[in-house]
């Protein structure tokens, strides 16, 4: 279990104040001018060391992702940062919003020097209007002390942060639609490439990171890559917030060492599933995207990308939904095939006709109302929208079905059974 002196979000629990002077206390913003000192190339080093892998849900390598951005050129470079968290299930940067907004703000300096960028837009998710309050403070507090704006932190660099509240589209945090959006366009996703650092906000270079990744790059900076790195396994390291909700005595965010256990990771942090181990019926481990994983594969589920890779799941964002016995797991996933459907964009046929097509399918097989061919017929839909759409939304509505069906055949075959013999019965 990660030991609280390893902790990089120490007031993810909002204990104490979220302003400057806490923060300060914290270990924020301190020798800020310092790391800036080392230089572009010494800091993108020092993330590639970090082993540090995105945290908005796809898990690129953040150094790496950094260094695609342009050493030469003549346009600006922008940093966007993705605070537009609606992933079912995932509540993470929301907490560091509101209560650790100054280790983004100093994250982001950090980043964006790193980059070459004079400018950064924080896009955040338009219903967290508490959030969007704390971090227009935080903004206001750095920049009356200097550590943001002209020569920031006295480091000779000028950069300027905005705070952009966005108006509830779930696709705006794929981050080619979330560039459309900050343009004032249709929050619609692009065709890449290019990639955002070639020609990404106003066709300048551009790199769009996470709020939870950018937040943890100045503890990284301060300890070392090599520290962080030592958490977890190859590939797979650091800490990282986990997101618990559904079916446990006390749903929590809470910071761990990637790899943990699952059933580790529920007991010891959210007082266990409801009714104990043996009445947990699945869990979906990354967020609702992310294809469930049952009950017999939990418990030694190691929580990482390449562990839940390995049972046909992923990390994603880290938003562990926890369902016991009581679960009516078809209705769920059918739900959820629903909110997909909603919030598809509808600029490829496959996700606009394919999600809605699911959805109503799933309607019918919850009922029961549904032959069995029907249920093959799904699988092969879902298969013609993974992977044949432009942004990942194909894929993410296509998987909690797939995961449905690979795990839970039986239990939607006995309701088309069911359904037929009310039928019969009323004949
Ligand atoms: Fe839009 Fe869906 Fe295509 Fe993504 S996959 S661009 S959400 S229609």
């Amino acid at each position: 279990m990660l030991q609280d002196k390893d902790r990089i979000f120490t007031n993810i629990f909002g204990w104490q104040g979220y302003g400057l002077e806490d923060a300060r206390k914290r270990g924020d913003w301190d020798g800020t001018a310092a790391i800036l000192a080392r230089g572009r190339d010494a800091i993108i080093d020092e993330m590639k060391t970090s082993n540090m892998r995105g945290r908005g849900g796809a898990g690129f390598p953040t150094g790496m992702k950094w260094s695609f951005m342009p050493k030469n050129s003549d346009k600006p470079h922008y940093l966007v940062i993705n605070a537009d968290e609606g992933e079912p299930g995932t509540c993470k940067d929301r907490d560091i919003l509101r209560h650790e907004p100054h280790k983004l703000l100093e994250g982001a300096l950090i980043a964006a020097f790193a980059m070459g960028a004079h400018a950064a837009y924080i896009y955040v998710r338009g219903e967290f209007a508490r959030e969007i309050k704390h971090l227009q403070a935080a903004v206001d507090q750095a920049y009356e002390a200097g550590l943001l704006g002209k020569n920031a932190c006295g480091s000779g660099f000028d950069f300027d942060l905005y705070v952009h509240a966005g108006a509830g589209a779930y696709i705006v945090g794929e981050e080619t639609a979330m560039i459309e959006s900050l343009e004032g366009k249709k929050g619609q996703p692009r065709n890449k490439p290019p990639f955002p650092a070639m020609a990404g906000l106003y066709s300048c270079p551009t790199t769009v990171n996470n709020v939870e990744t950018l937040a943890s790059v100045p503890t990284i900076m301060r300890r070392g890559g090599a520290w962080f790195a030592g958490f977890g396994r190859p590939k797979n390291n650091g800490t990282k917030l986990f997101c618990i909700s559904g079916h446990v005595n006390n749903p929590c965010n809470v910071e761990e060492e990637m790899g943990i256990p699952l059933r580790e990771l529920i007991d010891k942090h959210a007082g266990g599933v409801r009714g104990g181990w043996d009445n947990l019926m699945c869990v979906i481990p990354g967020g609702s995207s992310t294809p469930l994983i049952p009950a017999n594969e939990c418990a030694d589920a190691l929580m990482d990308f390449d562990g839940l890779r390995d049972l046909k799941s992923a990390l994603g964002t880290a938003g562990v939904i926890v369902m016991d016995k009581s679960t009516d797991i078809i209705k769920a996933i059918t739900r959820l095939s629903k909110f997909y459907m909603h919030e598809s964009c509808g600029q490829c046929t496959p996700c606009r006709e394919g999600t809605g097509w699911m959805w109503r399918l799933m309607e019918r097989l919850n009922a029961g109302n549904a032959r069995f061919e029907e249920i093959d017929m799904l699988i092969d839909v879902s298969k013609q929208i993974e992977g044949h759409t432009i942004c990942a939304h194909g894929d993410a509505s296509a998987w909690p079905i797939q995961g449905l069906v690979r795990n839970y055949r039986p239990l939607i075959e006995d309701r088309i059974r069911a359904y037929a013999g009310i039928l019969q019965a009323a004949e």
